[in-house]
């Protein structure tokens, strides 16, 4: 099936009961049963819901995979897909990771003698370096938040293939709308759905999708043994959202080419980040293992009072964290997203006092346009 197709129906079907062809909320925590050992498959909601896996098995046929899991946030999937490994071991990791999987994986977990690597993946040698004897992982998230940065994923899940090591790419920038991680050769796929995959900015939910059995297994166990599951609600919620999520996807593109476009002659941007644009240096393998360039832009103003000012006077853009919905966001990574990443590292990356991220929403993109324009003045 095509991949609206799929995004519309997959994963449900009309209630046998009643035939009411939205899956149910099945608010419930515990389910009835026949005699003793005996039931139908259901015995406590936090081991299994009908509309989470519902979900699960939509997710997972447009990343391309055999199974979905779902989890309470993004955050909690990432730490979930970390009990794959035990204390000694290390993971190599891309060194401009959202800013909470830095502060759970540099803050949290080396407290339980995990090791962390970080590393530029848009240079894999670097990984290839990174690897020791005890690494197990290799965690990538492509393109990078906020500048944009590729890693090629083939290359990373071939390097990893020869290692005998686990890859995971967190693909919630591209969603699996433009970018199939799995398709690629990446063991793990993992999405903040909270991001695209929820797309309105009201649910906060994490998803991760393998093939492979071995892995399915173990985190299917951990979602039940931790418990940082999903509520109902919010499951069935994000399983309305994704039937839109081609749609949504194609104007989010749409509306970023045309925002990214109208910046690059304005002598008020100091640089730009969208690898859209033909002169970005990762363009081509962004075209290579990417169908369209999403809706994130970062732009490097040049000056700290300036991006403060900006941030202040957009209307339609909304000063806030997060991303991905269907309304056009604006944050400021330094003091926001990224403010648990200590400033040397963040100078390092190129997230300067001066840099502002666009989340660029689905409105008619004149608005936004005319909106940054009067922002700008
Ligand atoms: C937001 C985000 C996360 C964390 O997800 P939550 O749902 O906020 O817990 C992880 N990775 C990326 C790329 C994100 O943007």
């Amino acid at each position: 099936m095509g991949f609206a197709t799929d995004a519309i129906h997959a994963g449900q079907h009309p209630d046998l009961e009643t035939g009411a062809v939205i899956t149910p909320i099945h608010m419930t925590t515990t389910y009835a049963q026949e005699e003793l050992g005996k039931n139908k498959g259901y015995a406590y909601g936090r081991t299994s819901n009908l509309t989470r896996q519902s979900l699960e098995a939509n997710v997972a046929a447009l990343e391309k995979g055999k199974y979905g899991i779902a989890f309470s946030s993004g955050i909690a999937a990432i730490n979930a897909l970390m009990s794959l490994v035990k204390a000694g071991d290390h993971i190599v990791v891309s060194d401009n990771v959202y800013g909470g999987v830095y502060r759970l994986f540099e803050n949290f977990l080396s407290d339980y003698s995990l090791e962390f690597s970080w590393v530029n993946m848009n240079n894999l040698q670097n990984v290839v370096d990174a690897v020791k004897p005890n690494t197990k992982i290799v965690y990538a998230e492509t393109p990078t938040n906020p500048m944009l940065t590729i890693t090629d994923i083939s290359e990373l899940a071939k390097i990893c293939k020869e290692r005998n090591l686990i890859s995971i790419v967190d693909n919630t920038f591209m969603s699996p709308y433009f970018q199939n991680p799995l398709l690629l050769g990446a063991d793990i796929v993992v999405h903040s759905s909270t991001k695209y995959l929820n797309g309105h900015s009201d649910v906060i939910g994490g998803m991760v999708v393998t093939n492979s059995d071995t892995i399915h297994k173990r985190i299917r166990f951990v979602q039940n043994a931790a418990g940082a599951i999903p509520s109902p609600f919010d499951c069935w919620l994000t399983l309305r959202a994704t039937k839109t999520l081609a749609v949504r996807m194609k104007q989010h593109n749409e509306n970023a080419i045309k925002i990214a476009e109208y910046f690059r002659d304005k002598e008020y941007i100091q640089k730009i980040y969208y690898p859209g644009l033909s002169d970005h240096p990762d363009h081509e393998l962004a075209k290579k293992q990417m169908s369209g360039f999403g809706g994130m832009i970062s732009v490097d103003l040049g000056d700290a009072e300036k991006a403060k000012n900006f941030l202040k006077n957009v209307k339609i853009f909304t000063l806030a964290e997060s991303l991905g919905g269907v309304e056009s966001l604006v944050c400021h990574p330094a003091t926001m997203t990224h403010a648990s990443v200590p400033k040397v590292e963040r100078e390092r990356l190129g997230i300067t006092d001066s840099l502002v991220r666009l989340s660029v929403g689905i409105e008619d993109v004149e608005d936004l346009i005319l909106d940054i324009e009067n922002a700008m003045k």
